[in-house]
This record gives structure tokens, C-alpha cells and sequence, in this order.
């Protein structure tokens, strides 16, 4: 067989993807505000693969996985899902393909009905797809309470009866009742004990092997985006402004905001030291973006050509894309 064939195909593709919001400017006000939460993404994930999302609050990270899972409607773009143009569906084939697709929130109390039963969260999608009825939903449910580490004994508690990490147990396994090739994971361990995240996360990596999921994993920050991705994606602003798998950009980032987030992570050598890179300044008002590069006001090399121009995102090696008229050579 040659490395071609075997060579893991593009489960995902998003080209072009924008989500702009428009507000008024004032009460009695004619004129509209352009809010570019989303800015033209283009990017791809594999079968099998974790692509990870990072970035601050603003950036468009979660507005990405809501306008990947059809939750939103895009302004522009296209989205490919086992090569069918997602955005081009109607409204049933939509429904149809969207089993394919879930989420698990960062929250997850807040997406249990607190006066549900564990049974009935868990069996809910299945009844609604109509994938099982009955004493078939019910070992269904038992079998994925098993899966992810609860066991049958919790089927008649209610979401109030679990600690945090547990509900998120809960969460991930609404989420594969629907037997899913791609999961949007968003955020879901930046409300976890820390000792609490690596047993999400060991267990997100465990499921992914045993059922040849797909994830997007989104976070602010890239401490669990480093232990669970393959390729990492870096958003600023609504714009990817570095793509890179996981070993290249921390090996060597080449966007400053990519090296700010990196300088943010905790090294376990104590031995060893690094400098925090603190940026100045807060993210930009997204509705009166900066002229040029919108990272510019914060960026500590930023030149008369950044404020006047913005940069292009292009590949600096195979696979290594980054926005940035002067790319780090690290
Ligand atoms: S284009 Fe200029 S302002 Fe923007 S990140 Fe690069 S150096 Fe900084």
C-alpha cells in the first residue's frame, strides 16, 4: 500500500469562514457597527486528529466550533464535512449530518437539566434520533456511563449528585451516545481541578483511540492544548495568525502573539527558567478594529508598515503558517 492511501484523509475543511455581527451605534442611530467575531478562517483537520484553537476570550475560538457544528449561521465560507459543503445543506440534511457532530461544553452543569436523571440526559439525543427505544436505550445508557469511567450504579442520580470532573464524564458521554466522528471540545477543562483536567484529558485521549474520534479543542491557553493536540491553531482577533502541529510551535513560534501564550506556560523543570512575556495593553474593542495588523497596539515589534497594512497568513515552512510582516526566527 502506498503512503498515499494510507495517509489519514481531511474529515474537515473550513474555507473562507466568517461570522460578522452588526450593531447599532446608538438608540435613534442609523448607522451599524461591523462586528467581525469570525475573519475569514481557512483550515483543515484530519480524521483522527486533535486540532487545537487557542486563544483569549473575544478571539472567535468558540463562535469557530458553533458555526462548525451548525449552531450559527456563517456570513461567508464554506464547510466540508466528509466532503459534503455543510453550508450548501437544507434544513433536514443538516439535522442528518449534525449526529456526526458534538460538542462537549465547558460547563457542563449548566447543559444537564437539573431534574433529569442521569438515564434521561444521556438517553435524550437517542430518543429524539429515535437510535433506540426502551430496555435497548437504557443498557445503551449504562454501557456509555461504563465507557467514561461512572459505572451503572449512577443511572437514577440527578447532575447535582456529581462533582465537577464527573459531570464532564456526563457530558462526554451525551456526546458519544450519538456515536460522533467530530467533537467540538470547548474549553472543557478550564473549569476543572487541575488534578481533575489530566483525568478529562487522558480520558478524552483514551475514547479518541478506542472510537477513531475527531477533536477540535479549544482553550484560552496552550497548557492543555499542548498535551492533547497534533496541530495547534492560534487566533487573534477573529484571524488565525499561527498554524503549526503542536511540536513546531513550541519549538519554534513565529508570531509574537504565539510566543506571549507560549512564555504563559509552565515548565516542570525548575531548573529551568523562562522569561513571561506580559502583554501590554487589553484585546481591542472588535467593533473599532486597529488599521493594519489588529494585534499592532500590542505587539513590541510593531512597525510604521504594521499599522498601515495587514498582514497575509502564509506558510514560512510545510505546514507552519503565520500572520506577520516579520516572523520570529527562533
Ligand atoms: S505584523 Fe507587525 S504588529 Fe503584527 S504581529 Fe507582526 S510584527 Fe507585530
Amino acid at each position: 500500500m502506498s503512503e498515499q492511501s494510507v495517509r489519514p484523509q481531511r474529515l474537515l475543511e473550513v474555507k473562507g469562514l466568517k461570522k460578522h455581527y452588526t450593531r447599532k451605534q446608538g438608540l435613534f442611530s442609523r448607522q451599524h457597527t461591523v462586528i467581525k467575531a469570525v475573519d475569514g478562517l481557512d483550515f483543515y483537520v484530519k480524521e483522527g486528529e486533535t486540532l487545537g484553537i487557542v486563544g483569549e476570550s473575544g478571539c472567535g475560538k468558540s463562535t469557530t466550533g458553533q458555526l462548525i457544528l451548525q449552531l450559527l449561521e456563517p456570513t461567508a465560507g464554506e464547510i466540508w464535512f466528509q466532503n459534503q459543503n455543510l453550508t450548501a445543506m437544507n434544513e433536514e440534511e443538516v439535522r442528518r449530518v449534525r449526529r456526526e457532530l458534538q460538542i462537549i461544553f465547558q460547563d457542563p452543569y449548566s447543559s444537564l437539566n437539573p431534574r433529569l436523571k442521569v438515564k434521561d440526559i444521556i438517553a435524550e439525543p437517542l430518543r429524539v434520533h429515535r437510535l433506540s427505544t426502551g430496555a435497548e436505550t437504557e443498557r445503551l445508557v449504562a454501557e456509555l456511563l461504563e465507557v467514561v469511567g461512572l459505572g451503572a450504579q449512577h443511572l437514577n442520580k440527578y447532575p447535582h449528585e456529581f462533582s465537577g470532573g464527573q459531570r464532564q464524564r456526563l457530558g462526554i458521554a451525551r456526546a458519544l451516545a450519538m456515536k460522533p466522528k467530530l467533537i467540538v471540545c470547548d474549553e472543557p477543562v478550564s473549569a476543572l481541578d487541575v488534578s481533575v483536567q489530566s483525568q478529562i484529558l487522558n480520558l478524552l485521549k483514551k475514547l479518541q483511540q478506542e472510537y477513531q474520534l475527531t477533536y477540535i479543542f479549544i482553550a484560552h491557553g496552550l497548557g492543555s492544548v499542548k498535551y492533547i493536540s497534533e496541530r495547534i491553531a492560534v487566533m487573534y482577533l477573529g484571524k488565525i495568525v499561527e498554524l503549526a502541529t503542536r511540536d513546531e510551535l513550541f519549538a519554534s513560534p513565529r508570531h509574537p502573539y504565539t510566543q506571549a501564550l507560549l512564555s504563559a506556560v509552565p515548565i516542570a523543570d525548575p531548573r529551568r527558567k523562562k522569561e513571561r512575556i506580559i502583554l501590554q495593553g487589553d484585546l481591542p474593542n472588535p467593533a473599532d478594529l486597529p488599521v493594519g495588523c489588529s494585534f499592532h497596539p500590542r505587539c513590541p515589534l510593531a512597525s510604521e508598515r504594521c499599522r498601515r497594512e495587514a498582514p497575509q497568513f502564509e506558510q514560512v515552512r510545510d505546514g507552519h503558517g503565520v500572520a506577520c510582516h516579520y516572523p520570529l526566527n527562533s
